[in-house]
């Protein structure tokens, strides 16, 4: 018999509610938050021995039902998820706790991310009832609409082994989304006998590969300034930004200090944020498609290991020394924030993994200094950003940068250089246990 393991992950749909549901679900959406900043307020005025997850559960019940309380606009939250709101505020302070993150905070009206729990898999009752739709419960709200992307274990595919066991309602600036939580047993993977790739973040290309593929974007690609900002927009849709911009700016300045914005404020300031919304979901496609085909076609896939944070920070410098040339290296920065390199290699170990290969990080120091051909270093070998030229007199290797990069990534893991000993299947769990991303 074939060895089963259990997965987790996590996958995010677009929900299409009526005008009436999704009024619903904002009511809901900000229930969920006056709760939280209810339940931080109630928490951080009590003296300490009386802080418990059982006086917390207690204070919430009576809030919802004693009509003295005044709440009585918390019971459009389903009780659930109001239950969800403690776990995840407790889950707040045990993270504060072990030293992960600050202490929680009252949310915002504004510049909160709303969203809402369904903790247990049996309320949703998700059905598929169209080749791109499926249905889906959701409490006090009804039956919602959700765009089908991906084969859920629903219906008579679900069993013990293979179900749904929970969601979350998030919105962003595009709308309501539902994150499902899914658990699947899938077959353990044979190892992937595929060949060994190096990749670089390039500069002038997205991703570089050493056996001199590269994964594009047809997007341009300037290092700096406004057109590499919105790269995932089109023409039509950067005028647009700029001509939003400009409004929102205009209309700021009749605002006087203190005066809370505008309804038009707020509406232009809402266009501009479902722009971005959206070139964010365009870039994180293109990321998931092309790690997908990584993994699927190559077994060991090397990577240079980048501190990103420490590269970002470094070109600031600090007060009493700022960096030099800041604006080109923001501009860089820009442009390594925007890849989001960081996902792509997160992709890249829990895919590669799932198909049975694996991904190994090297040293990055002196991978683009360095001549893939002879293995010296010549100083002024970098030409320019794109080109790579070898200074050595008996190489004199000429080429693409990023290209060269690559090719040294997988030499180093080669001649046996790899950081991470081996990204096994400990290390996937890891990833899965960080972040459930959406899977495809
Ligand atoms: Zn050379």
């Amino acid at each position: 018999m074939e060895e089963l393991e259990k997965c987790q992950f996590g996958h995010r749909a677009r929900l299409a509610p009526s005008p009436a549901q999704e009024r619903l679900l904002d009511d809901q959406g900000h229930a969920a938050r006056a709760l939280w900043n209810l339940l931080h307020n109630w928490w951080t005025m009590l003296p300490k021995h009386r802080r418990t997850l059982a006086a917390a559960d207690a204070a919430i019940r009576q809030a919802r039902t004693d009509p003295e309380e005044g709440l009585e606009w918390l019971a459009v939250l389903p009780a659930q998820a109001a239950q969800a709101v403690l776990k995840t505020y407790f889950q707040a302070w045990r993270n504060c706790w072990e030293g992960r993150c600050g202490p929680p905070n009252f949310k915002a009206r504004f510049r909160t991310l709303m969203c809402v729990d369904v903790p247990q898999g049996r309320d949703l009752q998700v059905a598929r009832v169209h080749r791109r739709w499926g249905m889906v419960n959701i409490p006090k709200v009804g039956r919602v609409r959700f765009r089908w992307t991906k084969d859920l274990p629903v219906g008579k595919r679900a069993d013990a082994g293979n179900r749904i066991t929970g969601a979350r309602l998030v919105k962003n600036a595009l709308g309501w989304h539902i994150a499902f939580r899914v658990q699947t047993l899938e077959p353990v993977p044979a190892p992937h006998c595929g060949p060994h790739v190096g990749i670089d973040a390039g500069v002038k290309i997205p991703l570089a590969l050493s056996d001199g593929d590269h994964q594009d974007h047809g997007r341009p690609r300037t290092s700096g300034g406004k057109a590499d900002r919105d790269k995932w927009l089109t023409p039509a849709e950067k005028a647009k930004l700029v001509r939003l911009e400009r409004r929102a700016a205009h209309r700021k300045s009749f605002r006087k200090p203190g005066e809370r914005s505008s309804r038009r404020l707020q509406r232009t300031y809402d266009q501009i944020r479902a722009l971005r919304a959206t070139a964010k979901r365009r870039s994180l496609d293109w990321q998931h498609q092309t790690t997908t085909r990584l993994a699927d076609r190559y077994g060991t896939i090397v990577v240079e290991d980048l501190n990103i944070v420490g590269m970002v920070k470094s070109a600031k410098g600090t007060v009493e020394a700022p960096g030099k040339n800041v604006a080109q290296k923001s501009g860089l920065n820009r442009a390594i924030h925007q890849e989001a390199w960081g996902r792509t290699v997160q992709m890249l170990t829990y895919k590669t993994a799932r198909r049975g290969g694996a991904l190994h990080k090297v040293p990055a120091a002196g991978t683009s200094r360095e001549c893939h051909s002879c293995h010296t270093t010549t100083p002024g070998s970098r030409e320019d950003q794109a080109t790579f030229v070898c200074k050595n007199p008996e190489c004199g290797w000429t080429g693409n940068a990023d290209l060269n990069a690559a090719c040294n990534i997988l030499h180093r893991y080669r001649t046996g250089h790899a950081l991470v000993p081996a990204a096994g299947r400990a290390v996937v769990r890891r990833a899965r246990r960080v972040k459930p991303t959406t899977a495809r």
